[in-house]
């Protein structure tokens, strides 16, 4: 039995299947998680003393690689002053002012602690505004936990608004409205069916919690003509890609402006840091100024300000988004080819600093019905070659995987060849 076997078996006695956030459990992959200790640069490493190639990077903040010094000292820097206030600080104003630089369509920023924070915050700003109860989102987006987000509705029950989890009223759930990602023409029947009751329109630009599905060409586009046309909000979530598919987002990406945009992840540097902002207008709604309330004991916390800020920084020097990007490509082109040779059916997808990989005879993929459609049994069995090998993806067919500027070529290399000697064992049955 391994250390982080003993772990799961003792964090199974206190904590509900032994882990704090469920993806971690490894329920989609089989095995036990492995417990880590410590990680540094584009490396983890477990309680057994193993050395892992991290393409998770703690689900997407670590863009820069771990423990990266920029952000050690920055961190060590605010400790020194005091942990939380619970009173307005310089470090947050700086915050603010770093965003609205980057995305030029948040004219107003505030600091929550979660991107299930800054999800449901705008949502309920979004409902305020707009004085409409509904929202519409898509099936496959995750948008963190909060009630009116956890629906996805089966096909059948496409406009029900069925909750995915139990513990969520149906009351709750049947304000929101569930259309198909990539498909205009199933937003524009929601609207046609319900055209003054729907605040919002939430989704991820890029789909990175159905594995990683770019909008097709005119899809955002579309979304936003629909919103002006119906007088509802388009907030892009923008926890998973905001400063990872571009310095701007993929709302800069794509040239798209939304009304409001949530953020998570990279913002806070590797803390427990969220944002909502958008239009001044709408920014105004939110208590002391509006009348919508939110708040935060911990929001704008001065050692996740000055995490984030660090991160932030960094990010802004010249050429880190065509490394990043270039570096996934190679991945992302790589494992394709590699799997190809093999005989092995393969689609990918990659934008910025995130892709993903499809077992599946499919030329593209572009929606969540083909997600759900690839081979169910070749995901655990290339997961765990590859975690044998050295390298640690996310465990789950249904999630992007993420690149840091500290993957340099002999991690990249080295991902690619475990890769190869990997498919050339499932090929051989
Ligand atoms: N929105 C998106 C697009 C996400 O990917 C996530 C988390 O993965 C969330 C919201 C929720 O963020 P958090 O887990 O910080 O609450």
């Amino acid at each position: 039995m391994t250390r982080s076997d003993e772990l799961f078996e003792q964090a199974k006695q206190t904590i509900p299947g032994g882990v704090n956030s469920p993806v971690r459990a490894f329920s989609s992959v089989g095995g036990a998680p492995r417990f880590i200790e410590k990680a540094d640069g584009a490396y983890i490493f477990d309680a057994d003393g193993n050395k892992y190639i991290d393409y998770v990077g703690s689900w997407g903040p670590m863009i820069l690689g771990h423990n990266h010094p920029k952000i050690r000292q920055a961190v060590l820097n605010a400790v020194e002053n005091g942990l939380s206030f619970g009173a307005p600080t310089e470090l947050e104003v700086a915050m603010a002012e770093k965003v609205i630089e980057m995305v030029p369509s948040m004219e107003q920023v505030r600091m929550v602690s979660s991107g299930t924070e800054a999800t449901m915050s705008a949502i309920r700003l979004a409902r305020g505004f707009t004085n409409r109860d509904k929202i519409l989102k898509f099936e496959g987006c995750y948008h963190g936990h909060a009630d009116c987000l956890l629906v996805k509705a089966g096909s059948g029950a496409l406009t029900l608004g069925q909750p995915s989890s139990p513990g969520i009223p149906e009351d709750f759930a049947k304000h929101t409205l569930t259309a198909t990602y990539n498909d205009l023409e199933s937003v524009k029947a929601l609207f046609e069916q319900y055209p003054d009751a729907i605040s919002c329109i939430i989704l991820e630009p890029v789909a990175g919690n159905m594995n990683c599905i770019p909008p097709v060409d005119g899809f955002l586009q579309g979304l936003r003509a629909i919103c002006d046309e119906y007088g509802a909000l388009m907030i892009i979530d923008e926890v998973m890609t905001g400063f990872r598919v571009s310095k701007s987002g993929a709302q800069g990406h794509y040239g798209v402006t939304p009304d409001l945009t949530t953020l998570g992840k990279v913002i806070g540097g590797g803390m427990p840091v969220g944002a909502f902002g958008g239009r001044k207008d709408v920014m105004q709604f939110i208590a002391p100024t509006g009348p919508v309330y939110q708040a935060g004991t911990l929001s704008g916390n001065p050692i996740a300000m000055s995490a984030g800020l660090a991160q932030m920084e960094a990010l802004c020097e010249d050429g880190v988004y065509e490394q990043l990007a270039a570096k996934t490509q190679y991945i992302a082109e790589g494992l394709k080819a590699s799997a190809n040779k093999h005989g092995i059916p393969m689609a990918i997808n990659y934008v910025g600093g995130m892709f993903g990989f499809f077992f599946t005879d499919a030329e593209k993929v572009t929606s969540f019905e083909q997600v759900t459609q690839c081979d169910a049994a070749m995901f655990p069995e290339f997961y765990h070659g590859m975690l044998d090998e050295g390298v640690y993806l996310a465990p789950s067919a249904f999630e992007a995987g993420f690149l840091s500027l500290a993957h340099g070529e002999a991690e990249l290399e080295a991902t690619l060849a475990a890769a190869d000697r990997v498919f050339a064992k499932m090929a051989k049955g």
